[in-house]
């Protein structure tokens, strides 16, 4: 069966009332016969589910999917896309163990990198993302990890997935990608040799809005540590948002199409418009890793990236004149969402800082929705117009 089959026909559980949407198993806990049972189950001789922190069938149903979306062997789904990132450090790094990483990645996760792993004597190295021969050069004795995310946010740099899988396997690192931005529908990593595959599903595999969740999946044996970790530490997804992520990837197949296409549209609409200086859509030729998009994605995805002649206050007023446009802290939404990094999520950064993860202050990154591409992009044309 095809990865699009499976998101729609995976399912864990069915009780006797033979119902066809799957049930919803909120449960903190399931119960036992006998003592014998409870036994065996604690010992790990039987897969009984114990307690919704450690397994939960509807929980096991999202996760078997975004297994069969990824073709990975195993998962463990958290309650948001920071836990997932956090279990995924925290159990593979230690004192003294090196990571390689770009400074171009989600806010949270450059903050966990710079400023926590240092606490517990990890160190790192931020590289370029477009610069695979400095990669290289940054390998270490006590390397043991490479994070990445491809497409960036909010640069939507591309890094080239089989080159970063052969570093990996030359160097016996562990290979570890938020594939958030491209989601499995678009790009598969561990086809190129990717370790862990991790996600906000809080972004478009819930993709309106709703709720937060997270998701690591990979080999057997490195998933297995993972979930050790968080049955002892406690990032569980609740169940309810299992249920919610469950039914969003029956769709997620068809709303990428969409979202990408809507987005290729605007991006060919508006790339040489007057008051934009550049704007970056991997599936636009104007794009400096074109070819590597084309490579390993099958879309270009929902997001666009341009940058304002008039720097800040033309930002400002990007926001200000939107008429339909959500101005809100989220992406991969049904509607269609812009923000300004320089003012908000990025605010505090100085502008060399800024500079450094390629966020210049008239930066615009637009989360492209599944409304009607003419009215997403007469929105657009006519904030562009008060800039
Ligand atoms: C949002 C996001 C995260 C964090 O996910 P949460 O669900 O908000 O915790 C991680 N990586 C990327 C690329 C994101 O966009």
């Amino acid at each position: 069966m095809h990865p699009t089959t499976k998101a729609i026909r995976i399912r864990s559980e069915q009780t006797n009332e033979m119902e066809h949407s799957s049930p919803l198993y909120l449960t903190s806990s399931f119960t036992f016969d006998n003592a014998e049972e409870m036994r065996a189950a604690f010992a790990d001789e039987t897969n009984d589910n114990i307690y919704s922190r450690f397994s939960n069938p509807t929980v096991q149903e999202f996760t078997d999917r975004m297994c069969a979306l990824e073709g990975a062997e195993s998962g463990y789904a958290t309650a948001s896309g920071m836990s997932a990132v956090f279990a995924s450090f925290m159990t593979f790094l230690k004192k003294g163990d090196h990571l390689i990483s770009c400074n171009a990645i989600f806010g949270s996760t450059h903050t966990i990198i710079t400023k926590y792993l240092p606490k517990y004597g990890i160190e790192f190295t931020y590289v370029p993302a477009g610069k695979p021969e400095e990669w290289k050069n940054a390998i270490r004795p006590n390397t043991k990890m490479i994070y990445i995310e491809t497409p960036t946010n909010p640069g939507l740099e591309i890094i080239d997935l089989e080159f970063a899988g052969s570093l990996a396997r030359e160097y016996n690192l562990i290979l570890n990608v938020d594939n958030c931005f491209a989601t499995p529908v678009n790009q598969t990593p561990i086809q190129y040799g990717a370790d862990i595959v991790l996600h906000s599903a809080t972004k478009w595999l819930d993709g309106q809005g709703r709720v937060l969740g997270g998701v690591v999946v990979g080999k057997k044996a490195l998933i297995h540590e993972i979930y050790l970790f968080c049955r002892s530490s406690g990032p569980a997804l609740s169940p309810f948002n299992a249920w919610i992520l469950s039914r969003s990837l029956e769709t997620l197949d068809v709303r990428m199409e969409r979202h990408s296409s809507n987005a290729l549209y605007i991006a060919q609409q508006l790339e040489n418009h007057p008051k934009i200086s550049w704007l970056k859509y991997p599936y636009l030729k104007s794009h400096p890793q074109h070819a590597i998009a084309i490579k390993q994605m099958k879309n270009g995805g929902a997001i666009i990236c341009f940058d304002l002649k008039g720097g800040l206050e033309s930002g400002r007023k990007f926001l200000n004149n939107l008429k339909m446009l959500s101005l809100t802290a989220n992406l991969g939404d049904t509607r269609s969402i812009a923000s300004h990094p320089a003012s908000t999520t990025h605010a505090k950064l100085t502008d060399e800082e800024r500079a450094a993860v390629n966020i210049t202050p008239g930066l615009i990154r637009i989360s492209v929705g599944l409304e009607h591409r003419d009215d997403i992009l007469n929105d657009i044309l006519q904030t562009l117009e008060k800039c």
